[in-house]
């Protein structure tokens, strides 16, 4: 299929003249700043954070490209997922005309960013096994159809995508297909991003916030080919990602073992937890899960959720989402909490 990027973006992004800061212009060597209106005196803290930042966050995405095996050029950094989001709908998607696809149930913030942008969006549920209906979105697809949401694994089902159906889609979808992978370290699935030279459509979003333990800092991070990154370099906030999260990241970065320790620990509770809670009588189901967390099906959601919440125990009633009836999602905690956890369903309604 023949792909042209330029003709998917607004014709305002294209021929838009992006900001222009004080740093960027100047490109030779000095040790006298007095370019940007910064004080020159210092910070009120120990640390230091008076200068602005690197925009373009050089140092985190090499360090980045180390562990991922990707070219740092293939890398955008966003102030969270959230912000590639809606920077994805800026670039593509002209308001009141051009429209998305999205495959529910799936995580919300495709539609309320879809919403904000005043872009259409159009539904293609899942099956009733939580995998893509392939021909319903090809049929979907209109000539104003700019963008596809493919979560995987999913949130709130925990499930992968099949990768051919993903495939599939990345051969014959005509717009931009963007595979949030928010929870690929917990999958038995592998990354979509050392697939990004094979396809020109592709955008893979990963994120610092669940694995990586940094939910805080607002670290969303996206691939894609130099010329999509391009197009998110030049409509993104000059400062996007503070000085403060891209020194802790670059810091948290160099901790992979400690990642991955978690990783392990977390996909052996999610099994311990999943075995134990399948036993009891008012659980109808436990979907199977290749993320932090798992979706469960039982006789009452409301009033377990109620239980729960009762006992200092917070998780997520989903049964508004479609095909989640009565489904609550339980975020896998540390041995500790998912032993009160399992203490408390064990007691539950007896
Ligand atoms: C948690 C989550 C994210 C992460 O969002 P950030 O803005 O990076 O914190 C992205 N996508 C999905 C599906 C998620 O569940």
């Amino acid at each position: 299929m023949e792909f042209d990027l330029q003709k998917l973006v607004r014709e305002n992004i294209q021929k838009l003249t992006p900001y222009s800061s004080a740093r960027h212009e100047f490109t030779g060597k000095a040790s006298v700043f007095l370019d940007a209106n910064e004080n020159s005196y210092g910070s009120p803290l120990e640390e230091k954070f008076n200068r602005y930042p690197d925009p373009l966050q050089w140092q985190l995405k090499f360090q980045l490209a180390r562990i991922k095996g990707v070219p740092a050029e293939n890398i955008f950094i966003g102030n969270g997922s959230d912000e590639v989001i809606d920077l994805a709908y800026r670039i593509f998607c002209n308001p009141d005309k051009d429209n998305v696809i999205v495959c529910p149930p799936t995580y919300g913030m495709y539609e309320v960013s879809a919403n904000i942008n005043d872009v259409a969006i159009k539904k293609v549920s899942l099956t009733p096994d939580f995998q893509l209906d392939v021909e319903g979105i090809l049929n979907a697809v209109d000539a104003n159809t700019k963008l596809l949401f493919i979560c995987s694994p999913n949130n709130p089902t925990g499930n992968n995508m099949a990768r051919e159906d993903v495939e599939i889609l990345l051969n014959n979808f005509p717009g931009i297909i963007l595979i949030d992978e928010a929870y690929i370290n917990f999958s038995k699935q592998k990354t979509f991003i050392q697939e990004l030279t094979e396809y020109p459509n592709l955008v893979v979003m990963q994120t610092l916030s669940k694995a990586w333990g940094l939910a805080a800092l607002r670290l969303g991070l996206c691939y894609a080919s130099m010329d999509i990154i391009g197009l998110f370099n030049k409509v993104k906030p000059p400062y996007n990602v503070n000085g403060a999260s891209q020194q802790l990241g670059l810091e948290a970065l160099q901790n992979t073992t400690l990642v991955n320790d978690w990783i392990t620990a977390t996909v052996a509770q999610r099994q311990l937890l999943i075995q134990q809670i399948s036993t009891l009588s008012f659980v109808e189901k436990i979907y199977p899960s290749d993320a932090n967390f798992f979706l469960m099906k039982v006789k009452d959601a409301g009033k377990l959720y109620s239980y729960l919440s009762d006992n200092e125990i917070v998780v997520r009633n989903r049964s508004k989402d479609p095909g989640c009836e009565n489904c609550l999602r339980i975020t896998i905690g540390t041995p500790e909490e998912n032993n009160q956890l399992i203490n408390l369903l064990n007691n539950y309604g007896q």
